[in-house]
């Protein structure tokens, strides 16, 4: 009895626990990143509208990142990634569709909030953690160099010189340098810099190595410094971006407290942290949200409510909430990524078995006109050429559908079900009609 007592009590904290840890996310990340905002809006002496209104295109292009719209100067997109970053139903919370729109606007463009502007009297309140965090780091870099660069009074240069170690390991991520201390690990495998970029950024001296590293194939990055003819504004968007999730003090939190969020909540089967978990996110949180809030010089305001939230009682409703407005803001977030997955395995699926059947299906009719070519591909005696081939083919339909998908016209037509049921049942599918369908 006493023990059944003692697990249901120990459940209760465990869930207490993860409210309290759900509200230090949800309202005092949310809140320290948007006094970010505020501080870049007010030292510009602007509205949020304004704001808005200012930045447009850009914030057009962060959700269209494929097409050029009309403000687009000799149709060229001013700078593109790779993926989308924000969604329509993001953009709506901004822009207004269907108010009035920029000079700028071509009467017969039909494109979707194309030169629309911010919502009449718009304000912070629409933003939530996501949603800032991309503003912050799109649109605010101004400041965000400043935490990095006048603030603590160095140059560029320095900035760089200074992190250096971090940076290589970017480039670098599996090589061990003359600067890693015994104890560094290496978990990642993809680097966040390409040579190119690290070419860009550093120039390689003759200097001796500082660290005295006399074993051969070690690599030393004594030999470089920062670029003397780098300026902040002359270093690629995505570059910089990069540059300053690893290297500046506030992007630095913000990027922990999504990684919180995105561990807590993200593949969230269960809704409660055990003590040590709690204690070991509350910390973290808590000096990220500090290390933001000095920034904006709100260091007392923010200690005090978070030291309040750790001794008020909870409104379990109130909390409940909270998780369902955040779990929305994660899948909103991974849903754009997360529709994509979905179709590249579904095409990959598609392809693989229909490989595979291939071979049953050569002596039919097909083999006269495309069976040489399939009878080639036949997965059962794949060369490493025809691998390749495949995996071409792969990528460039993947490609083409992703296209399709960040420009909204990828659609799935009664065609693509019956040509799947060919293609699993027979093997073959040839599907004929004009470019484009
Ligand atoms: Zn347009
Ligand atoms: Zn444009
Ligand atoms: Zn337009
Ligand atoms: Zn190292
Ligand atoms: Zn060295």
């Amino acid at each position: 009895m006493t023990l059944i007592l003692s697990v249901k009590i120990m459940s209760q904290k465990e869930r207490e626990n993860f409210y309290r840890q759900t509200t230090r996310i949800v309202d005092h990340s949310r809140d320290a990143v948007v006094s970010l905002i505020e501080l870049y809006v007010r030292r510009n002496h602007i509205t949020f509208e304004v704001f808005i209104n200012t930045n447009q295109h850009a914030i057009f292009h962060l959700c269209f990142n494929k097409k050029p719209c009309c403000q687009c100067v000799s149709r060229q997109i001013p700078f593109s990634y790779p993926n989308r970053v924000i969604n329509e139903s993001q953009l709506t919370l901004m822009i207004d569709a269907n108010g009035s729109r920029f000079p700028s606007h071509i009467v017969n463009c039909k494109i979707n909030f194309c030169c629309c502007k911010a919502k009449p009297n718009l304000s912070m309140d629409v933003l939530d953690f996501t949603i800032a965090r991309v503003l912050l780091i799109n649109l605010c870099k101004e400041l965000v160099w400043y935490d990095c660069i006048a603030l603590p009074k160095i140059t560029l240069q320095d900035f760089l010189n200074m992190n250096r170690h971090v940076l290589f390991h970017e480039r670098h991520v599996a090589v061990p340098c003359c600067s890693c201390s015994p104890s560094m690990t290496f978990q990642r495998t993809r680097s966040a810099i390409t040579n190119q970029e690290w070419n860009f950024l550093f120039d390689t001296v003759s200097v001796k190595c500082f660290n005295q590293i006399v074993v051969s194939n070690m690599h030393c990055i004594c030999r470089f410094n920062a670029s003397q003819s780098l300026s902040q504004h002359n270093i690629h968007p995505e570059l910089g971006n990069t540059i300053l999730k690893l290297c500046c003090p506030t992007m630095k939190a913000v990027e922990v407290l999504r990684q919180i969020r995105n561990t807590v909540y993200g593949h969230a089967t269960k809704a409660f942290l055990n003590d040590s978990e709690y204690i070991q996110y509350k910390e973290e949180t808590e000096t990220a949200i500090i290390e933001i809030a000095k920034l904006c010089n709100k260091e007392n305001e923010f200690s005090k409510r978070l030291d309040d939230l750790e001794n008020r009682p909870l409104d379990e409703m109130i909390v409940k909430q909270k998780i369902s407005i955040l779990l929305e803001n994660i899948n909103r977030e991974n849903n754009i990524q997360k529709s994509l997955e979905d179709i590249t395995t579904k095409l990959q699926e598609t392809i693989d078995n229909s490989l595979g059947k291939v071979s049953d299906t050569i002596k039919s009719s097909v083999e006269n006109t495309i069976g040489d070519y399939f009878q080639k591909i036949n997965p059962t005696k794949l060369s490493e050429e025809h691998q390749i081939q495949k995996s071409n083919l792969q990528s460039y339909v993947i490609a083409q559908v992703e296209a399709h998908v960040s420009e909204n016209t990828f659609v799935e037509t009664k065609i693509i079900n019956i040509g799947l049921s060919c293609l699993n049942g027979k093997g073959v599918a040839v599907v004929v009609g004009p470019p484009g369908t």
